[in-house]
């Protein structure tokens, strides 16, 4: 049996130094978003289990510090690729091929900061005084905090642990107790692959707050790093002030989707459906709201609604589904009073799906007036609110009208508007004629209330450096 198989059912221990029940005993439900059912049990850590895996993790650190993961726990994920993506399947909810594109991306971590070790290069120069050298070298900063959401269980667990790890980092990592299965399966593989026991630490909490409240104002802890929305990012920050902890955020987004009049329309579609509908619009990236130039409107929006009505609903784990269920009840309840609280055009959806699981209609929603709350929150479900408009610059004061500043996408076939107006968007990254713009080799992150640091590329093991300067006497 694979390991992710194993995931896929029972009841599982979580991962203090070794493989231990919690200490009280206690375990949570991990359930089917597909049909509601209980998959598997895992064990519920207390906080003392907490500080008891950063104890595992500051006894790993010194000889991890010495050593280099280089990439064998890569050819492991990819080794186990349709069970890990069944898995992510079973427990989120997601479609499978959106699952198979999660591992494969989640994989990719391992390869690029294998890579990028032995490539944290100091430098030494010469003061200009001529009186001495400036030795400058990085070092691991020390026990890592690591916090990930449930709508892609593996690839942000990835995100944070392959740089971790690269930098000779130890790290606890805190999955979300929705998706807790994948995690699990991803730290045993890596362990498999040789990175030693202590190195990685997972514990499944249903008390979040306390539990990594308690690692955060642990000395042996210097740095958390986060994704998920931004309230509880606020929360972490303040927490990480009192220890002075560097903090890596990836909060939450509302990202415009803006069609300009000489944009390629179904270029625009095709990228439509992607900013939209991967991951069932469980995304943070996922394009929120839509604005789109006059002359085009009427025909994106059905054109955008053909091709949501057409989607295949399904069971996250048949392979032909295009749209599985939302991870659960409360995701579908917020999206439908985001929807109902419009006052728009329903041209497809707009409703929940009369069977089991949590699922909801694809929706297109047009005339939304500009003010409509769902603008203003990030839906993170299948809809799609269209606003028409006719003046290119109010059209970019709406775009950036918000506290987020995660991804903008923009349309135009014309590549001067293009670079015009992406310099004007105000967010960590735009995708200009691109329905996708994460890449694990670009710097992903927000700017204003969506997150703090980059992850990814070269820049993301800088979240888990710290630079030391020497002055050496001549
Ligand atoms: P989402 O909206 O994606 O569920 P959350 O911010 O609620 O995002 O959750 C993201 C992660 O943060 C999850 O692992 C969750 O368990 C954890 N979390 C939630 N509340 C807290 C908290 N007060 N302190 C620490 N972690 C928390």
């Amino acid at each position: 049996m694979t390991i992710a198989r194993k995931y896929q059912s029972g009841r599982h221990p979580i991962l203090i130094g070794d493989w231990r029940d919690s200490e009280t005993g206690a375990t949570i439900e991990v359930r089917n978003p597909s049909n509601d059912e209980v998959i598997a049990h895992v064990a519920n850590a207390s906080v003392a289990d907490a500080l008891a895996a950063v104890d595992a993790a500051a006894a790993a650190a010194p000889a991890w510090a010495a050593t280099s993961p280089r990439q064998r726990a890569e050819i492991l994920l990819i080794a186990e690729e349709r069970e890990l993506a069944r898995l992510i399947s079973l427990e989120n909810g997601k479609a499978y091929s959106d699952a198979l594109g999660e591992v494969r991306y989640a994989a990719e971590f391992f390869r690029w900061y294998s890579e990028e070790t032995p490539r944290i290069i100091g430098e030494m120069s010469l003061a200009p005084s001529g009186q001495n050298h400036i030795l400058v070298s990085y070092e691991p900063v020390g026990i890592a905090v690591l916090v990930t959401p449930w709508n892609f269980p593996a690839a942000m667990a990835t995100r944070k642990m392959a740089p971790a790890l690269a930098a000779g980092c130890t790290c606890v990592l805190k999955p979300a107790t929705e998706t807790p299965l994948t995690a699990l399966a991803v730290a045993e593989i890596i362990l498999k692959a040789g990175v030693p026991k202590g190195a990685i630490n997972v514990i499944v909490t249903s008390q979040s707050g306390k539990s990594v409240g308690a690692m955060l104002h642990d000395p042996r802890v210097r740095t958390v790093s986060f994704t998920g929305s931004t309230e509880v990012g606020r929360i972490l920050l303040r927490e990480a002030a009192d220890q002075v902890l560097t903090t890596s955020m990836e909060l939450g987004g509302n990202a415009p989707f803006l069609v300009c009049h000489d944009a390629n329309l179904n270029a625009a579609l095709d990228g439509a459906m992607v900013a939209k509908m991967r991951n069932g619009g469980e995304a943070c990236t996922a394009a929120n709201r839509f604005y789109v130039a006059r002359n085009l409107y009427e025909d994106f929006t059905q054109g955008l609604a053909r091709r949501m009505s057409g989607l295949k609903i399904g069971d996250g784990v048949d392979e032909d589904t295009q749209l599985g269920p939302m991870v659960n009840a409360e995701a579908v309840l917020k999206i439908d009073e985001l929807v109902r609280d419009a006052i728009a055009r329903v041209v497809t959806g707009g409703h929940r799906l009369n069977r089991a699981g949590h699922f909801y209609a694809p929706t297109v929603l047009a005339d939304v007036p500009e003010d409509a709350a769902i603008l203003k929150n990030e839906i993170f479900g299948p809809v799609a609110p269209i606003v028409p408009f006719d003046d290119e610059a109010h059209a970019m004061k709406l775009a950036n009208d918000t506290e987020f500043g995660l991804i903008s996408y923009l349309y135009t076939e014309d590549l001067k508007r293009g670079l015009r107006l992406s310099g004007q968007m105000q967010s960590g990254m735009v995708a200009l004629n691109r329905g996708l713009a994460t890449d694990l080799a670009a710097p992903f992150g927000g700017s204003k209330a969506s997150g703090l640091g980059r992850e990814g590329s070269t820049e993301g093991i800088k979240e888990y450096l710290e630079t030391k300067y020497i002055a050496v006497s001549l």
